[in-house]
């Protein structure tokens, strides 16, 4: 797992990997796999105090997020060592996982659930045969999971910045963070943001929760806005007797014997839904279920 030292990245700049990411996930888990992750971990499993013991510790941690991640027949061994990277894990045949955390865990332990979270999660990834091609798109999949079923929020909430320095974990920007989390507390019906203790988590929140109900408002979904609305007429105007359009808002016109249909992503998990394009349209995802009102 990295560490963000210096200049924090802001904004969205691996959107695209992401989103792809939460559509693995929805194709690997099913919708009811989903479903089952409904809850959140809870903060008081990750809580460290300074009392406690520190191997017995970041062991009761570990036990907890391989207990909230499903990973019943898994064991997760956390050690300390000195190390460039904040943490690591060997994938093997299992079940028992070595988890390494830079020794300045040793004193910081508010962030050790965080890493443990993101580490215990690419045990999960290794196991589910879920693995995307590259180390950063790798790493952006192993944070985005993380945050979409329910210890993510940790790996946030490490992101902390003062006028002489600033922390990071994970390959997500901060942004990014908040985004994944708000996609799942749009599903799960639930508000990460009670959680945070870092001052910095909850702007950062809020800017992808902005970006999240941006999914939802894009047409033809019945939620989109005015402007969207005047474009997505004109596309439609376009495509009638064209060999398609290239995707304009998220969304392509195709005209075939069938008539004109219209392609989207799913606002919930990103999978490609198509509709005939006649007025109003109720149409089910076909991956996470989800019902979507379409003005075609
Ligand atoms: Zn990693
Ligand atoms: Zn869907």
């Amino acid at each position: 797992m990295s560490e963000g030292g210096g200049q924090v990245v802001r904004g969205f700049p691996h959107l695209d990997t992401v989103r792809s990411a939460i559509t693995a996930l929805h194709r690997r888990l099913g919708p009811d796999g989903v479903r089952k992750y409904a809850t959140s971990f809870v903060p008081a499993d990750a809580a460290f105090a300074d009392t406690e013991d520190l191997y017995p510790g970041a062991q009761r941690v570990a036990g907890a997020l391989v207990e909230h991640l499903r990973l019943p027949k898994a064991r997760v061994v956390v050690g300390f060592r000195r190390m460039e990277h904040a943490a690591a894990v060997e994938l093997t045949a299992g079940p028992e996982y070595f988890v390494e955390l830079n020794d300045r865990f040793r004193t910081h332990r508010r962030d050790i659930g965080a890493a443990l979270a993101h580490e215990i999660t690419h045990v999960l990834l290794h196991r589910l045969g879920l693995e995307f091609r590259g180390t950063r798109d790798n790493e952006v999949l192993t944070d985005t999971v993380t945050a979409y079923l329910g210890a993510g929020w940790l790996l946030l909430d490490a992101f902390r910045q003062d006028a002489t320095s600033s922390q990071k974990l994970g390959y997500l920007t901060p942004d990014e963070f908040g985004y994944v989390l708000a996609k799942r507390a749009l599903v799960f019906d639930e508000d990460p943001s009670v959680w945070f203790t870092s001052p910095q988590a909850y702007p950062a929140y809020t800017a992808g929760r902005a970006k999240a109900l941006g999914d939802l408002r894009r047409p033809p979904l019945t939620g989109a806005g005015w402007a969207g609305r005047r474009r997505y007429a004109r596309d439609r105007r376009r495509a009638v007797g064209s060999a398609g359009t290239g995707p304009g808002d998220g969304y392509a016109f195709e005209d075939g014997p069938g008539g004109l249909r219209v392609s989207f992503a799913c606002p919930v998990c990103h999978q490609r839904v198509r509709v005939p394009v006649r007025g109003r349209v109720r149409a089910r995802c076909g991956l996470c279920r989800t019902v979507l009102e379409c003005d075609t």
